[in-house]
């Protein structure tokens, strides 16, 4: 079996509830970008990144493009089953970019599944719970409205929740107070700065709410600042942007600075990579929030299957970012269930892409 080309598709991601925002950022809507590997065998297999914005990560949706563009050149001819040998070669080829990567990686685990009539859960090593828990975004506002919001979404069973802050702390203070007392027994939540406190702010929040049962995470944009917040706090640190590799892991986890990790597919460059810190977070006794930098049904779908081969011990909460946006890139996408998502069966994704939806290609890339 050999990569015979590539379509990639552009589609955008507009907000159901009008906008996204956290810390000093807000959208109205992210541009994604579909993959579509073509083969010699007639299957074709589909990943999706979306990048948060062009200034959240060094990543951007344009960029993907670019960049997939420069590596379909060194994948024409190569097997896309060979999950290890389509790695080295993008690595070979371009150093660092792990997003750019992702969605091809992906895509070739969506050509292994259907080649093998295995779904990615499989794959990647078994079926180790039959749902997905999933958290819910309250998304940055005001103090009033994010404490509408909580009630509203655990109205709709959602048992977990990650509240937007990290902007001005007194104000975020403010925020965290009034949304915490709104959770219901037995519910669980988190306070995601997405690196958006200095230093000192950060130690000020973690401070004003010592007797909170709730999660901080990456308070601040280094891992070091983080440090220093999480030798300061009893709270139970996330770690989410300043992880992006085994390495950055390790440190941590020989720090002993964190207690769950947020592992987004994207930001790892795609399934293969994000099994290996997969699997040493469960080896090790760390547990994961899975996830993207955003997507819609497609990227969801690989959210899924990584998240549905983690024990669930181990396994904190994920996203579906479909529930958030009224873009539908695929049919048949993972099923969201009262604050819960699950899979099908199907070999691969399991996802049938929405060509209407994605439109002609921007790139069709060939040899
Ligand atoms: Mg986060």
């Amino acid at each position: 079996m050999k990569i015979t080309g590539l379509n990639v598709y552009q589609i955008d991601l507009p907000m159901k509830e009008g906008s996204y925002s956290w810390a000093n950022q807000s959208f109205t809507s992210f541009d994604s970008t579909v993959v579509e590997i073509k083969t010699s065998e007639g299957i074709s297999g589909y990943g999706e990144i979306c990048p948060l914005g062009p200034s959240y990560l060094p990543a951007y949706a344009e960029g993907a493009r670019v960049g997939i563009k420069k590596l379909a050149e060194s994948l024409f001819g190569q097997d896309p089953s060979n999950l290890n040998n389509v790695n080295l070669l993008m690595d070979k080829a371009l150093k660092g970019h792990p997003y750019v990567k992702s969605a091809i990686d992906v895509a070739c685990w969506d050509i292994l599944g259907k080649l093998t009539g295995q779904p990615i859960y499989n794959l990647l090593g078994g079926k180790l719970q039959d749902k997905i828990k999933l958290f819910k975004v309250i998304s940055k506002s005001t103090p009033e409205i994010m404490k509408e919001k909580i009630i509203e979404y655990q109205e709709q069973g959602f048992r977990q929740f990650q509240m937007k802050v990290g902007e001005n702390p007194s104000l975020d203070i403010k925020r965290i107070n009034f949304v915490a007392e709104q959770l219901n027994e037995g519910n669980i939540l988190g306070a995601d700065a997405n690196c958006g406190w200095k230093q000192h702010e950060a130690l000020r929040v973690v401070n004003a709410i010592p007797g909170s049962d709730i999660y901080i995470e990456q308070p601040c944009t280094t891992y070091e600042e983080c440090l220093v917040v999480r030798q300061h706090t009893n709270l139970p640190m996330i770690l989410d942007e300043c992880i992006d590799s085994v390495h950055t892991f390790l440190r941590a986890y020989s720090d002993k600075s964190v207690d769950i990790i947020n592992l987004k597919i994207g930001r790892m460059g795609g399934l293969t990579k994000s099994k290996i810190l997969r699997d040493l977070c469960v080896s090790v006794g760390i547990s994961m929030t899975i996830e993207d930098t955003w997507g819609s049904q497609i990227g969801d779908a690989a959210i899924a299957h990584l998240a549905h081969s983690t024990p669930t011990e181990f396994h904190f909460q994920s996203s579906a970012f479909h529930e958030y946006t009224t873009a539908v890139t695929a049919s048949n996408p993972p099923r969201i269930d009262n604050g819960y998502m699950s899979c099908n069966e199907s070999p691969g994704l399991g996802i049938l892409p929405n060509l209407e939806s994605l439109g002609s290609p921007v790139l069709k890339l060939h040899p």
